[in-house]
C-alpha cells in the first residue's frame, strides 16, 4: 500500500519536529530545551550547537 505524498510529508515534518528536542532540561526551569536553529554547528571542539527554553528564554549551547 503507498502513502501519499500528504501523508509522507507530514510524517517527515513530524521527525524534523521531533529532532528539535534534545531530551535535556533547563538548568533554569527544567523544561526541555530545544534546539534553536537546526543544522547550525558551531566550529569550536568539541561542537557546539545553540539551544534554548521556550519557556524561561534560556540560551546556551550543548556538544553534540
Ligand atoms: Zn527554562
Amino acid at each position: 500500500m503507498l502513502k501519499s505524498l500528504e501523508e509522507h510529508d507530514k510524517e517527515r515534518m513530524e521527525a524534523y519536529a521531533r529532532k528539535q528536542y534534545t531530551g535535556i532540561a533547563c538548568p533554569v526551569c527544567g523544561e526541555e530545551v530545544t534546539k534553536i536553529r537546526p543544522g547550525i554547528v558551531s566550529h569550536s571542539f568539541p561542537p557546539r550547537i545553540p539551544i534554548g527554553c521556550i519557556k524561561c528564554w534560556w540560551q546556551g549551547t550543548y556538544i553534540i
